[in-house]
């Protein structure tokens, strides 16, 4: 932290309120108050610091809509040339040898560790920090997620205590680039070295996101990304599996597709299906908009990356708003979602919730925990129990081991996070910065009286 910030904070703290607001006031569009100080919260009833709705997403133009109208009258709808035609952009794009697109990140995902051997009995490393899919994929294919409590400054997951965390059934470490962050992918790779495991990564929120200089996705054996309507790169529905092994990667395209066999390494002796498989091709009408959708990311990433460093450091100046930071290797940072923790002691001790009412009120669409996703930390969802109860769960695994793995789920640093972690989702990066100075605005409007809040 540079001198400048240091003193910055150092005056807000200890600055009258007054002060402030004259420092404030150039910066505040005129919405009828003339300083902080005399400005009424919205949630207390006074007027919004926005009144504008932020940027739009997903966003198109006349070449999406040029180059969907062929794929409609050709009437071929199912998986065919454009998918293709989309797989290699996208892997050139991400700098993969292959990928394989799906209908969405959970079945990538879920594809991706059945492909690597992942069964009954595995364990599966991953971070109880992430969206209900990267668990759901692991109990569906049969294997028990352990969860390794967060890192505090970068939300992800700590990469000093997997070690601690192998077992003799350990098979994989999924890590999550949750967020607007990368996990700590050499220290990952070094353990799954060590100990021949498998790493698929979840970057279904990570698009564009680079370490030392190599995007995610292609860090560990797979990489798995979602292109749902709300993620970075989109057609409204669908995943990407990213890998370097031709042979895993026809694993993967054979069990996409009924498990019909599918590259030089399969068997063409065992009838039309020689392996299990499911179905979860993507379609060609969401190929073509992927294909028209990727021209625009690498811009809408620079624009995001560019608002989200100007706001984080303007709000890092305010007491009690600490965002995330990333790791020194981390060379390029993709926002899928904006996040910082609010620390309630700064702010009269107004809980959490409640601040992000008084955010909301004042215009900025801002949520709490793990984005739009109301609930609990993953270590505590009602789906691990339910699973461990099932059938199959409890043929596959004795008494004796549910119950050890029950004791384990405890992770106090991903708890507290989820208490205070705030954020916005990407769509209000693509703004200007007046918007960027508007979430500013509203954050110091709510710490300069936070001694009305209660
Ligand atoms: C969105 C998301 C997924 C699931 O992707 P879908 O395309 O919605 O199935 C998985 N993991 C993470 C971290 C996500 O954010």
């Amino acid at each position: 932290m540079n001198k400048n910030k240091i003193t910055r904070r150092h005056f807000l703290e200890t600055t009258s309120i007054g002060a402030v607001s004259v420092m404030a006031v150039a910066s505040i569009p005129a919405f009828g108050f003339h300083t902080q100080q005399t400005s009424r919260l919205a949630i207390l009833g006074g007027q919004p610091v926005r009144i504008k709705p932020f940027h739009v997403w997903p966003v198109w133009d006349k070449a999406d809509e040029d180059a969907i109208l062929p794929v409609l009258r050709s009437g071929v709808w199912s998986r065919s040339g454009v998918v293709k035609e989309a797989e290699e952009k996208f892997a050139k794009l991400m700098g993969a040898k292959h990928c394989l697109l799906t209908t969405n990140g959970t079945h990538a995902l879920i594809t991706s560790l059945h492909a690597l051997g992942v069964g009954g009995g595995d364990e599966v490393i991953t971070t109880p920090f992430t969206f209900v899919a990267s668990v759901d994929s692991i109990l569906l294919n049969n294997a028990l997620p352990v969860f390794v409590d967060i890192d505090p400054v970068t939300w992800q997951i700590d990469p000093d205590k997997i070690e601690e965390r192998i077992t003799e059934n350990t098979t994989a470490i999924m890590p999550v680039h949750i967020t607007c962050g990368v996990s700590n992918m050499d220290k990952i790779n070094a353990i799954a070295k060590k100990y021949n495991l498998k790493v698929v990564e979840d970057a279904c929120e990570s698009h564009l996101a680079e370490w030392k200089h190599k995007k995610t996705g292609t860090l560990g054996d797979l990489g798995c990304f979602s292109l749902q309507n709300g993620k970075s790169i989109t057609c409204g529905e669908g995943g990407a599996i990213l890998g370097d092994d031709e042979q895993i990667m026809d694993l993967c395209y054979s069990f996409h597709n009924f498990g019909r066999p599918k590259g030089k390494y399969m068997s063409r002796d065992r009838g039309g299906h020689p392996i299990l498989g499911t179905k979860c091709r993507m379609a060609e009408y969401q190929a073509s908009i992927l294909i028209t959708q990727m021209d625009s990311a690498e811009e809408e990433a620079k624009r995001r990356s560019e608002n989200a460093d100007y706001l984080t450091e303007k709000i890092e100046e305010i007491p009690g708003i600490v965002p995330i930071k990333g790791y020194e290797e981390i060379t390029r940072t993709a926002y899928y979602y904006y996040g910082f923790r609010y620390k309630k002691e700064h702010f009269n001790d107004y809980p959490r919730d409640k601040f992000i009412k008084a955010l909301v009120a004042e215009g900025i669409p801002t949520s709490g925990g793990l984005g739009a996703i109301e609930g609990e930390p993953m270590h505590k969802e009602g789906l691990i129990e339910e699973a461990l109860n099932s059938k199959t769960f409890q043929k596959i695994y004795s008494k004796e081991r549910l119950d050890a793995y029950r004791r384990q789920l405890v992770c106090p640093e991903c708890d507290q996070l989820v208490e205070e972690s705030v954020g916005f989702h990407s769509n209000v990066l693509l703004g200007t910065r007046q918007d960027m100075d508007d979430i500013y605005n509203a954050i110091l409007k709510i710490y300069e009286n936070r001694d009305k809040l209660i």
